[in-house]
């Protein structure tokens, strides 16, 4: 039996009525309704089987399609939840945020155009990592990528949600450099130097004439993203780098201090992130093999994980790209300024051209073994993401790891904490690992992320990217001048998008349209 969900005030015969009219645009295969295709859209990682339910997926294969299609959309007042990939696993993956929304699936959309001369690429949203990687190896395309730790998802969908990697273009939203985009009225514009039909500079200058407009685009829902320019890294003469374990909580103090500055003047220009003995363990072990009861782990525990896979309480991996002479220094640099400190063990890393590349994301070679964690308690795995930014100091990471920590420990989860550090903040990323099949440990999930951002609201620091369930949230804690920036957002929502069907509630903008969904979610 089909059990349709409903977009909000739209009836079963108008709601056909619109499939087929999409269908008529893409053909029947690719309007997906079945209780089966719905089932494909769902978050399988969230605490909540019930929430952010979409109607069902329109899957276009061009920029014409979608302009086809959001009018359409218009006419019926069918919200749609443009995806590129749906991996966004942590914040929400292909679900919408509002349930009944009708997935706008770009999977399809897969073109690639590499421009060899200026190392710049153009890709569709279907475009996946491993997509742009084979691409480039088959045809021995000296460009590498940047990926995230799950690579699973699309290039363009990341950059669109500020993904990072973790090569010297780890952060991804930064290196876009041109877009084309679908408006909700169906207009098509190309953004910066794309402006001008046929430029040959579109992937090279970002900023065009008069306003910039790619950031717009990014976190939002004020287009359809179709096409985005990226920067790739030329292949390096070398690779060179070292990971470091430390072995106290309290060495997070001195290792942020330490690297801070090597930032800042960019002797470090990718972002290393310090993260916790969980995050190397819940890919190498589960919980199980040492421990059966509830409540978080204690710390005789932990020592006996640490030792058996010879790991600090954090670690942290530091890596330089370049011609062998500058990697070869930058290296010493870094090396002197952990001298004499407390460093549990070192190991280094050295590549270079024409050896075989290591298989993990500092080389820029996808990855998906990170998910590996989602294992970590048994049953069915789920996480979500709290990634609250803040200032680059070691006194302040200290205090907000402790400060997290101990909420951890109320709440009896496992601590999965990183802190990233970029030239000038810190991204505190915190996975919450949980077990969807153990009913206590769901109820706890919601009130410990609440928890959570009541501590960092209380300190200023205000979440860089957040799952789906907790926009609104999110977004009521940039409070400024009571919600001036959020007003802004839907002035210009309302604007571009009067019958709010793009991606109503994204990042908390909330068209007029939909204001009953607001006050109900
Ligand atoms: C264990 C684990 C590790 C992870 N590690 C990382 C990491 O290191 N770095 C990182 O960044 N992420 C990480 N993630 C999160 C996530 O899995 C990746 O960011 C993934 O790339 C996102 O999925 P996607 O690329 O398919 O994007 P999508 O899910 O397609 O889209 C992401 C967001 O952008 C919007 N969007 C997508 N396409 C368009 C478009 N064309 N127009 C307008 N809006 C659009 C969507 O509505 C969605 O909100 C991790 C997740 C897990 C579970």
């Amino acid at each position: 039996m089909t059990v349709k969900i409903l977009p909000p005030g739209v009836t079963a015969s108008a709601f056909d009525q619109a499939l087929k009219a999409f269908a008529g645009i893409v053909g029947d295969e690719w309007v997906l309704v079945t209780d089966q295709d719905r089932e494909a859209y769902r978050d399988f990682f969230s605490f909540s089987d019930t929430h952010h339910l979409a109607s069902g997926a329109v899957a276009p294969a061009s920029a014409e399609q979608i302009r086809a299609l959001v009018q359409i959309a218009a006419q019926y007042r069918i919200p749609l939840w443009p995806i590129s990939r749906g991996k966004n696993l942590g914040y929400g993956a292909a679900a919408p945020l509002l349930s009944g929304s009708l997935v706008l699936d770009l999977s399809r959309m897969k073109k690639i155009e590499v421009d060899v001369e200026n190392d710049t690429v153009l890709v569709e949203p279907g475009v996946g990592f491993y997509d742009l990687y084979h691409h480039l190896q088959e045809r021995n395309i000296p460009l590498w990528l940047s990926v995230p730790g799950n690579s699973w998802g699309s290039v363009c969908g990341n950059a669109l949600d500020r993904g990072v990697g973790y090569t010297t273009y780890g952060d991804h939203t930064s290196r876009i450099c041109g877009l084309e985009v679908v408006m909700p009225d169906g207009d098509l514009v190309r953004t910066g130097m794309g402006a001008m039909a046929g430029a040959p500079t579109w992937q090279l200058y970002r900023y065009g004439f008069g306003p910039a407009w790619d950031q717009m685009f990014v976190q939002s829902n004020f287009g359809i993203v179709t096409k985005m320019g990226l920067w790739l890294m030329p292949e390096p003469e070398s690779l060179r780098g070292f990971d470091l374990e430390f072995d106290k909580p309290e060495d997070l103090e001195w290792v942020v201090d330490t690297v801070a500055p090597l930032r800042r003047d960019g002797t470090l220009q990718q972002s290393p992130s310090i993260g916790n003995w969980l995050r190397q363990a819940a890919v190498l072990t589960t919980r199980k093999e040492w421990y059966d009861q509830p409540g978080a782990l204690p710390d005789s525990v932990i020592e006996a994980i640490r030792k058996r896979f010879n790991i600090g309480w954090w670690s942290i991996s530091v890596r330089f790209y370049g011609p062998d002479e500058v990697t070869a220094a930058s290296e010493k640099v870094v090396s002197r300024a952990f001298e004499g400190r407390p460093v549990l063990s070192r190991k280094d890393a050295v590549w270079h051209r024409g050896q075989p590349r290591e298989q993990s994301a500092w080389a820029g070679v996808p990855t998906t073994m990170p998910l590996q964690n989602a294992n970590w308690h048994g049953g069915r795995g789920g996480h979500v993401g709290f990634s609250p930014v803040m200032p680059t100091n070691g006194r302040l990471a200290l205090s907000q790891f402790q400060r997290t920590y101990a909420r951890y420990n109320e709440f009896g989860m496992d601590y999965h904490g990183s802190f990233a550090l970029g030239e000038r903040h810190t991204t505190n990323v915190n996975q919450v690992l949980f077990n969807k099949d153990d009913p206590q440990m769901l109820k706890r999930v919601q009130q410990f992320f609440h928890a959570l951002v009541n501590d960092a609201t209380r300190e200023r620091y205000g979440e860089y990217r957040t799952h789906i369930e907790y926009m609104d949230l999110v977004a009521d804690t940039y409070d400024f001048n009571h919600h001036a920036l959020r007003r802004l957002n839907e002035k210009i929502k309302n604007a571009l998008d009067p019958h709010g069907i793009l991606a109503p509630g994204k990042s908390g903008i909330w068209p007029a349209a939909y204001s009953k969904e607001r006050s109900d979610a």
